[in-house]
């Protein structure tokens, strides 16, 4: 047992996914051309003026319901002064006294524990371009610059690198489900700072902070924290603490799996806050605010209508409700008459299952019409089973495909047809005077025999029906 406590507080910059940027009409498309979205506004160039996009302020509201925060009907820019080549403006405009979102709350459960998380406020930002290092060459690319963000930032609640992940987990779903962001932690519209501290156990004043950057993985995330928390530790341990443990920025090196200082800490002085003279301060009237805070349906309240409505067994709600894209396939089957049990089934471990190579639901190229294609053949009877299997490898190989050709071309149609059965069953037993014999003479089990027969015949027949026909002629 350690004698000390860890101390997390996160501050998450999530990339809202509205079509055009936070004060500019330019595309937020990610992977386009370099400085192909751009116009005088978010080139920073003099005399422009920024316009607020009421889409990011309806996103921002979104989240502050999610998470029962206090939404301030009064809010402002400002501008956060700094010099950096993707800074055009060398101001980022931000939101400083006076955030969107004001103090909110996110339950998280860390192995069947539950415990609030405190988020000090959320507030509106613009992003910066980036800079891309090409050999001796460094070259910017503008096309990010403005896109709206909103900075969440949580209060310094959490005691273990799981309790951050779990946090973080908890916080990515929330806007996935809000669908205010598509929360893409590779291509940077989720990403998130750890501050983290030490301190004996048993004290109650904070340590010193040290901000850790670069963290694109859930898996760095907690490698940064738990190797800092150690490099901490052992500082203090060996009475270095004062000299090592200062407050600053650092980097996570994700090739070595260390930490290693960027630069010391900026107070908030040394960026000149005031209030962005070309923005009004922003206002929301009643009618604004009241819409915006018609929020979708969370996972939790999900998971308890896919027990009661659909008699899903509560873990297999809370597996289907990890994800909003798995969320929308199995609300759409349901709504279609599958049958929840099924839908769950196929979706998580038949089709799921299949996916490899980082392939999703969301990329796998097989749409939920199509995917409900297939279970509807199945639940009434088309294929068998083995059948939809077949013709889901199919699909997931290609991308896709069309099912209903893929019965035909594979000759997967089921016979339920019990005439066609029964002529099948005649003539095997016919064939087989001998084993029906041995049969009737109390050796039971060459009714597998006679299936596998009929159902080698048919390339197709119901192989419930042929089990029940085959009883029935045998028993005559
Ligand atoms: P800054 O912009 O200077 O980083 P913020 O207020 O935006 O300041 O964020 C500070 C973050 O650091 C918050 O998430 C807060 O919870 C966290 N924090 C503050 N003090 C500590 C501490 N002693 N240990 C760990 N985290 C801390
Ligand atoms: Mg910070
Ligand atoms: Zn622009």
């Amino acid at each position: 047992m350690s004698n000390f406590e860890t101390i997390i507080g996160l501050e998450v910059h999530v990339q809202l996914n509205t079509k055009t940027k936070i004060f500019c009409s330019c595309a937020t498309s990610f992977g386009d051309m370099p400085n192909t979205n751009v116009c005088p506004v978010c080139l920073g160039l003099p005399g422009a003026l920024p316009v607020l996009n009421k889409e990011a302020v309806k996103k921002a509201i979104s989240f502050g319901t999610a998470i029962q925060a206090k939404i301030n009907q009064n809010s402002v820019f400002a501008r956060k002064n700094y010099f950096y080549p993707d800074l055009p403006k060398a101001y980022q405009i931000s939101q400083f006294e006076i955030p969107i979102v004001g103090y909110g709350t996110i339950e998280i459960d860390v192995h069947g524990e539950k415990k609030i998380i405190g988020v000090t406020r959320a507030h509106l930002e613009e992003d910066a371009g980036k800079n891309i290092h090409d050999g001796n060459i460094s070259k910017v690319d503008l096309n990010r610059a403005c896109t709206p963000l909103l900075e969440i930032v949580s209060e310094p609640d959490m005691r273990s690198s799981d309790e951050a992940i779990a946090y973080l987990k908890k916080l990515h779903s929330i806007v996935r489900f809000l669908e205010i962001s598509d929360a893409n932690m590779q291509e940077g519209s989720f990403r998130c700072d750890a501050n983290v501290s030490i301190r004996p156990k048993g004290e109650t004043k904070f340590y010193t902070r040290v901000e850790i950057k670069n963290l694109n993985s859930f898996k760095f995330i907690q490698k940064a924290i738990e190797y800092e928390v150690v490099r901490q530790r052992e500082a203090f341990e060996s009475g270095c603490y004062n000299d090592e443990i200062v407050q600053e920025t650092r980097l996570f090196d994700t090739q070595k799996g260390v930490t290693k200082s960027m630069r010391g800490k900026e107070e908030s002085a040394d960026y000149r806050y005031f209030p962005d003279p070309d923005l009004l301060p922003v206002f929301l009237d009643s009618k604004f605010l009241e819409d915006a805070q018609k929020i979708p349906e969370m996972p939790e309240s999900k998971i308890v209508r896919y027990v009661t409505d659909f008699g899903l067994k509560e873990n297999d709600a809370k597996i289907i409700t990890q994800d909003i894209d798995m969320v929308k396939y199995f609300e759409f089957l349901v709504q279609q008459k599958i049958l929840a049990k099924t839908a769950y089934t196929w979706l998580t471990t038949e089709l799921q299952g299949r996916l490899k190579n980082g392939n999703t639901l969301a990329t796998c190229g097989i749409s939920k019409e199509v995917f409900y294609t297939l279970l509807e053949r199945l639940q009434t009877q088309k294929i068998s089973g083995s059948g939809a299997k077949t013709i889901l490898d199919n699909l997931v190989e290609n991308h896709g495909g069309d099912v209903d050709f893929l019965i035909k071309e594979l000759g997967l149609e089921q016979i339920n047809d019990d005439s066609a059965i029964l002529t099948l069953i005649d003539s095997i037993l016919n064939a087989n005077s001998d084993k029906v014999a041995e049969y009737k003479a109390g050796k039971e089990k060459m009714l597998g025999f006679f299936v596998g027969q009929v159902m080698k015949a048919s390339k197709g027949a119901n192989p419930a029906r042929v089990n029940e026909l085959l009883r029935e002629k045998l028993s005559k």
